[in-house]
Parts: structure tokens; sequence; C-alpha cells
């Protein structure tokens, strides 16, 4: 399979494509080698972790290299998949020990004080990781490296448009020496597909349609899962808002990256005393960035789109909204070379616009006038998504309130993509950006992991337990009446003759 750069269209490389057999055959050998990483412990993952963690820093120029070639994008842009990968470690790789502890709840009830309980976080055996396009290196990393600090073994599918990225991070694994339990498997769908079908667990990120199908699989074969999807994450500019930090903020977010984040701002609504200024604002800031393709040294602000493909939908939602009465008061068209595409303010947008509904992945900021915060409240949940939001607002307390009013799985007041930032935080899809979530402290190693169950008695232990053969209604009602004595309340908590009436005996 041909690997290229979309803002060149040259070729960068080339990659096989795993059948089903040859992900059955990569399984197979983590199979075998996980048992051995999950015996090491937290400790001895931190250390091969802590390796990589320096390798990805020795060679973090090479890499953003390889990411530009497959993705287009500036400089600037590349390095922050490995500057983000480095922070991940040191999170995830120190921090295991404390998160994957065994745990010894508190009996619920003073009838199980004589049992110690421990809970026992035990890895899944292979998890596979599938990624898409947008961040080549980052979005590997962002779930292989806790499954790997919960002691799985795991199995890499990137996506088909960049996978050389994926296959630096597996060759940094095996250059420092590591174990054997990061694979890669190159290809597309169909190797998706094998990956789902055989792993233990499934962790993927991209598209609500081919999370759907990931999440049917699953749950043919019973295994777990946990999907991150498509967004249409909005922004609300309230009337008490610095317009000078919501325009730069705003455009920060919805142009980081060409708009290619699943978090990209991709709808703003603005309530109607501050809306021209606002407009104004933004307008200026767009038309002074700069968009191109340089090299190792930094030139642009906005690189290339990831395919033709990604270049025709964001054409398509413009050329929609046009024609629906819309107006690009910049940008609203590809440049001709490549796969880029202007940078793009839309106004006079409502909801019967695809830009204002669908996923746009791009370069694309559409701006709508609202009466009140009501308004702005009531369209910003006006979706099928729920990923995240922004609030801009001059008032802290009022931001957090409108927060929870919003059905998205994280708002960040006064700024973007902050909470991607914040590992201590869980990262999830509402409604059909997604389920489950990733990191959120101890919480994103333990997803990787098995709860097993386990009690010991604490005294000294009789013959037989109070329930066990042969039955007698006077021991029966002997438990029943402390249960009853621990769980409930008030006067019933001591209908002994009810417990015995129950069970129908005579207290005999
Ligand atoms: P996008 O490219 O829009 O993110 P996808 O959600 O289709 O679109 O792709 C995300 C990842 O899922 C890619 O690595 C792709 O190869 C993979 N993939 C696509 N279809 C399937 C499938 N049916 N099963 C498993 N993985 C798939």
């Amino acid at each position: 399979m041909e690997v290229h750069n979309p803002a060149t269209g040259e070729e960068v490389g080339r990659v096989t494509v795993d059948s089903a057999d040859e992900v059955a055959a990569k399984v197979d050998r983590l199979r075998q080698h996980q048992p051995e990483w999950e015996a090491i412990g937290p400790a001895g993952r931190k250390r091969w972790l802590l390796k990589l963690q320096d390798w990805l820093i020795d060679n973090t120029d090479h890499l953003a290299d390889v990411l530009q070639s497959e993705t287009g994008k500036p400089r600037m842009d590349a390095l922050i998949d490995p500057g983000f990968a480095v922070d991940l470690i040191g999170y995830y790789a120190r921090r295991a020990g404390k998160f994957l502890a065994d745990e010894h709840p508190s009996p619920h009830s003073p009838l199980a004080r004589v049992k110690r309980l421990t809970t026992v976080y035990r890895p899944y055996p292979v998890v596979g990781v599938i990624t898409p396009w947008n961040f080549p290196l980052a979005m590997p990393a962002l779930d292989v490296i806790p499954a790997l600090a919960a002691g799985a073994a795991v199995l890499l599918k990137p996506s088909e448009v960049t996978p050389l990225s994926a296959l630096e991070l597996a060759r940094g694994w095996s250059e420092i020496g590591a174990p054997p339990v990061l694979s890669v498997s190159t290809g597309a769908a169909e190797t998706g597909a094998a990956v789902v079908n055989t792993v233990d667990y499934v962790q993927f990120t991209g598209s609500t349609r081919t999370g759907r199908a990931i999440a049917a699989a699953c749950a043919e074969r019973l295994v777990p899962y946990s999907l991150e999807l498509g967004g249409k994450d909005p922004a609300l500019v309230l009337a008490d808002a610095d317009l000078d930090r919501a325009a730069y903020g705003i455009a920060f977010g919805g142009l980081f990256n060409a708009g290619q984040v699943c978090i990209s701002v991709e709808r703003v609504y603005v309530e109607a005393p501050v809306y021209d200024e606002f407009v104004t604002k933004l307008t200026e800031h767009v038309r002074e960035l700069r968009q191109g393709a340089d090299g190792r040294e930094s030139r642009y602000d906005i690189g290339a789109l990831a395919s033709h493909a990604q270049r025709d939908v964001v054409t398509r939602h413009v050329d929609d909204a046009i024609a629906k009465g819309a107006r690009a008061v910049t940008g609203g068209r590809p440049t001709g070379v490549g796969t880029f595409f202007e940078p793009t303010v839309l106004v006079d947008v409502d909801h019967g616009m695809a830009c204002m509904t669908e996923e746009t992945f791009g370069p694309t900021l559409p701006v709508m006038k609202v009466a009140d915060e009501a308004e702005a409240v009531a369209l910003a949940n006006d979706s099928i998504y729920g990923l995240s939001a922004s609030v801009w607002t001059g008032d802290r307390a009022r931001g957090e309130r409108i927060a929870r009013q919003l059905d998205a799985g994280a708002v960040n007041v006064n700024d973007v993509f902050a909470n991607l930032f914040n590992f201590a935080l869980p990262m999830g899809g509402w409604q059909q950006s997604g389920v489950g979530a990733r990191w959120g402290g101890a919480e994103g190693l333990r997803k990787y992991c098995r709860k097993q169950a386990v009690t010991a008695p604490i005294l000294p232990t009789q013959q037989k337990e109070l329930f066990w053969f042969p039955y007698s209604t006077r021991k029966l009602g002997f438990a029943l009446t402390a249960m009853r004595a621990a769980g409930a309340r008030g006067l019933r908590r001591l209908g002994v003759r009810d417990v015995i009436n129950t069970v129908g005996g005579k207290g005999k």
C-alpha cells in the first residue's frame, strides 16, 4: 500500500497489508509474551516506558519529519505528537504502581468483617488499538502507552492514510530492546476488522460509522471496547467575554491542524450584542494566518488536509452553506494546491446546513448569532454528538454553571483543548461521540484490566459456615436476622419473627 504526502502528492513510503492470518499470528506472539510483561509489574514496565520516552526525545526531529511527510502538517503541528507522547509516558509510567495496586475495600456489612476483601487489577492479555490519521504518532501513543503500562500487550492498527509514524513508534520499542509486547499491523478496514476479531479489548478512535460496526463485532465476541468517535463541538461566546481572547482561542480551536482534530471547534454561537465585534476580530485574525507546506524550519500556521476525500467533505459543507444563504467572510475554497483548503469563516449559517450539523473536520468556523445564553445552550445541545464544548465568559462561575447544562464529555471555560492536556481527567464522548473514555487518572489503566474480586478469611475458620448443608431454619433465621439488622432501617431491623415465619419454621 502506498503512502502519499497530501501537500505534494509525492509517494513517501509503502507498507504491507496484513491479512487476517498475519494479524492472528501477531496476536499469538503477543499472547506468548504478555504474561512475562504482566509479571514484571509496574516498576519493571516503568523502566521500559521511560526508555521509550528517552528514545522519543532523542528522535523528535526524525519523527516530525516522518509525520510531516505523510500528513503535510506544518513543523509546529508535527512536533506536538512526540511531545505529547513524552508527557503521557511520564504520567502513566510513574503512577502505574499506585493506580494498579490491590485495593482492600471495607466490607459493606458487619457480617462480612470476617473476610479480607481485595480488588485485583489484571490486564486483558492483548489490547487492539485502532487509530485515525489526524495525529499519526500521538493518537497511537494516547492509548498504546496506558495499555502497556497496565500490563497488556498491544496490537496497533494505524490508519492506512498515515501508517509510517506508528511503524516508527514500534521501531523505537524494539530499538530500546523492550520485550516484544507491541506490534503493528498495517492495512485498511479489513485488517482493522481482523484485529477486532482477535484481540481481548478494542480501543478505537475514528468515525461514528466505523465505531458502530466495531461495537457490533465486539458484542458478537463479547469483548469490551472503548470508542472515541466524531464530534461537532460548539463554542458559546457570551456578551461578557473577553472578545479578543475568544477570537484567538476559537480561531486556534477551529483551525489547529487544519481543523482535523476530534475536539476542534466546529460551530460558534455568539450573543447578539457582541456578534458583530466578535466576527470582525475573528475574521481579522484568521486572515493573518499563514498556510503552506514547510520543512524543518517553521513558516506556516496551517497545513494541508490529510486526503483528497477530506478536502471534498470540507468543500461540500462550505458549498452547501453558501447555496443556502451563508457568506464566507474569509476563505471558502480549496487553494488549488494539493489538499489545501483556505481557512474559512462562515456567517449567516443555521442548523439547516451540513456545516452546523455534520462533522466537517476542516479549517472552517461557521458563526451564528443567538439572542441569549438560553438559545446558545439549546443550539449547542441540538446535535447527535457530544464530545466537547467551550464557553467564553468574563464570569467563571457562569461558565461552570453553563458547562453543567451542556451535553458534552468535556467543557473548557475560556479555553480550547485544555481537557486534552490533563490526563487526570477522563476524555470521552457522549451520545454518538463515543462509549467509555480514555485516561481519567487511575481509570485510564484500570479500563484495560479485568477486575478480580478475592476474599479470604481473617478469623480461624470453623468446619462449616452457617449457610452450608444441612439446612436448618434456626441457623438460617439467625443469618437472615443478622442481614436484616445490618441492612434495614428502624423497626424493620428487628423483625426477627417475620424472618422465621418467612422461612416457614417455628424456631426449632
Ligand atoms: P476516518 O478515516 O474517517 O477516521 P474510519 O473511522 O473509517 O475513518 O477509520 C479509523 C480507523 O479505523 C482506521 O485505522 C481504519 O483503517 C479503521 N477501520 C475502518 N473500517 C474498519 C472496520 N470495519 N473494522 C476495524 N477497523 C476499521
